[in-house]
């Protein structure tokens, strides 16, 4: 039996090294960190710190350089179905319908979906009825609710988002963490999300982690203490003002340091 205490998804050392033709590039270096189950974890970072490599090795679709992942203690080397994935861009094919989009995995690996769960998530997210549309006649919301309930139609216990709502305008995207936040108080999956917003990731997250620039490693991590569901009202507080003011902080400090670091590689100074 899995005890109470062992990390749901635990990432141990992780360095991914890309071959490029100016050589080799270390996206990741040596990045550890462990959620827990029915945990919602938030990645931030300066662009290009490596989120999206992290995530990637998270989820099995490309292998690490070093290091390891776990799920439930075994490593995840491939694709997992116990691993729900949702991207920056919905990435619905535009020739399929939404019903035949939220069944094409199911199609691709010959197993029959639980048609009663895709209703329930379709009616959860506000889709009930739209199954005969094209990806061109949904707005970018409802595709991407759409590859939320693609995701989640093969109960997933790790759901793993990559900046999920990052095209989206500001109105749009809080509806949307509201339809997280109650996806997860009904389903209780461990979420991983990585975001650019530290409203976003301060709403919906137990902890957030911030990464250092490339190599990415994990730099510091905050505690978000507030209950659920997050009203307006404990959004509004001092607390949750200071602590976004901590975290944003913590990434401009990084890059602040990251640039005087450039500088001084560039202005070499004069011989004596
Ligand atoms: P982030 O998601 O934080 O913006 P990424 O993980 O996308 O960062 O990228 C980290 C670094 O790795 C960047 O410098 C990026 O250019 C590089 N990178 C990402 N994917 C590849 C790839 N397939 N081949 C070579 N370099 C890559
Ligand atoms: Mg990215």
């Amino acid at each position: 039996m899995d005890g109470q205490n062992n990390p749901k998804l635990s990432v141990r050392g992780a360095t991914k090294v890309y071959s490029t033709r100016s050589g080799d590039l270390v996206a990741i270096d040596r990045c550890s960190l462990d959620v827990k189950a029915g945990e919602i974890v938030s990645i931030v970072g300066p662009s290009g710190c490596g989120k999206t490599t992290l995530l990637w090795s998270m989820s099995g679709l490309h292998p690490l350089s070093s290091g390891e992942v776990l799920l439930d203690g075994k490593p995840v080397k491939g694709p997992n179905p116990e691993i729900g994935m949702v991207f920056q861009e919905a990435t619905l094919l535009p020739w399929r319908n939404l019903d035949s989009n939220i069944r094409f995995p199911f199609e691709i690996k010959g197993n029959r979906p639980d048609e009663a769960w895709i209703g329930e998530l379709l009616h959860k997210v506000g889709l009930e009825g739209f199954g005969s549309r094209f990806p061109r006649e949904l707005s970018g919301g409802m595709q991407q609710r759409a590859a939320l309930v693609r995701a989640l139609s093969f109960k997933p216990s790790v759901l793993l988002m990559d900046e999920p709502f990052g095209a989206l305008d500001s109105f749009t995207r809080e509806e949307m963490n509201r339809l997280v936040e109650q996806i997860w108080l009904e389903t209780q999956t461990t979420i991983v999300l990585i975001t650019h917003s530290i409203e976003e990731a301060i709403f919906l997250s137990d902890r957030v982690i911030v990464m250092s620039a490339r190599p990415g490693r994990v730099a510091k991590e905050y505690k978000v203490p507030f209950p659920r569901p997050r009203s307006f009202e404990i959004m509004s507080t001092k607390e949750v003002f200071d602590l976004t003011n901590a975290i944003k902080l913590e990434i401009v400090g990084d890059q602040k340091s990251r640039f005087a670091q450039q500088a001084s590689d560039t202005i070499q100074p004069a011989a004596e």
